[in-house]
């Protein structure tokens, strides 16, 4: 069986239920994080692959419940580190009576940024046992800055053993002291990664890169087997190295066209879910282009449903048709 470990924070999650004129405002809890949310999308497009969250929580009824969750969703816990005196991050989504959300978090001292001081032999042994290693730039971001030299120690280490490193970089500013940092660890990210799945607009506000030509003269110094570069329903870039047994060794370009959905109604979780199908269709050998198509239909089902992770039934039904 083939095993992806994700590694990044889950947060707890409060989403307002009522209008915004109650006091106090009412709210439903859940549990999301970009990571997750891919695993979430791959292991239930892909019920035979392995996958595993890998980051830390804390000894509170709220890191328990998330775990569950997590083993609802199929998401395994073997990888999940627990931090003594730490607790899991939260954020909450609130809706303005013009249907304007707000963000707002409490994620500074979260248990998942500790993730690198609580990591052990024996987990760095099962992460080296994985056909995948994914992080995001969210992922990067909440790693103490301290701990960070540990984390591309540990990317070295599952190279070496043979693992696929994917990024996605999600760039989320807020998130970092200063755009020289995040290019800093970006860098090290591109230059340590086989599978790059980059959203155009995280670059164009980071590099000033607007086009997927851009993006892929960007990234063509690094030694990237598979650039997947998506721009909402503008369609899909896919740039592949060739294998070294062809002669011309010329890396292959396809760009595949999306049907724009006609009515959004959220569009969090749209890289999350395309990542999560892409690679689990590329995991169990089907071409880029069967990926693509997949991953897309899935956005585009997702973006048609509130929040981040739509209601297994609901979901269910729509695997039926993909
Ligand atoms: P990210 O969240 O990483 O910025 P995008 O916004 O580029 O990602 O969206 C990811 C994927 O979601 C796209 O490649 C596409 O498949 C799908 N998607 C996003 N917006 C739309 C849309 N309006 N219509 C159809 N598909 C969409």
């Amino acid at each position: 069986m083939k095993k992806v470990v994700l590694f990044g924070e889950c947060m707890i999650e409060l989403k307002q239920t009522g209008n915004s004129n109650t006091v106090p405002v009412q709210m439903q809890q859940g549990f999301a994080g970009d990571v997750f949310n891919a695993a979430v999308y791959l292991t239930r497009c892909f019920n035979d692959i392995d996958i595993q969250l890998f980051t830390a929580l804390g000894r509170d009824d709220y890191s328990n419940n998330m775990k569950d969750y997590l083993k609802a969703e199929n998401v395994g816990t073997d990888l999940i580190l627990t931090s003594e005196d730490k607790i899991p991050g939260l954020y909450s989504i609130q809706t303005d009576s013009s249907g304007e959300r707000s963000f707002t978090y409490w994620r500074n001292d979260a248990a998942a940024r500790y993730t690198m001081e609580l990591l052990t032999d024996d987990i760095i042994e099962k992460l080296k046992q994985s056909d995948m290693f994914v992080f995001s730039g969210i992922s990067l971001a909440v790693i103490k800055p301290e701990l960070r030299e540990r984390f591309w120690q540990l990317i070295a280490q599952l190279k070496q053993a043979g693992v696929e490193i994917v990024f996605d970089p999600n760039y989320r500013p807020r998130l970092w002291a200063d755009t020289t940092e995040t290019k800093t660890q970006y860098e090290l990210a591109l230059q340590a990664s086989d599978y790059v799945l980059p959203g155009i607009e995280d670059f164009e506000v980071l590099y000033g890169l607007s086009t997927f030509e851009d993006v892929a003269d960007f990234c063509k110094p690094y030694n990237i087997q598979e650039l997947v570069i998506k721009d909402g329903p503008n369609g899909v870039l896919i740039i592949q190295q060739q294998s070294s047994e062809k002669n011309d060794n010329q890396p292959t370009q396809q760009f595949i066209n999306i049907e724009p959905v006609k009515t959004v109604i959220d569009t969090t979780s749209a890289g999350d879910s395309f990542n999560g199908v892409y690679l689990g269709a590329r995991l169990s050998d089907l071409t880029v282009e069967q990926a693509v198509s997949k991953a897309a239909k899935t956005a585009g089902f997702v973006i048609q449903h509130p929040g981040a992770i739509v209601e297994k039934s609901i979901f269910h039904q729509f695997t039926k048709t993909l």
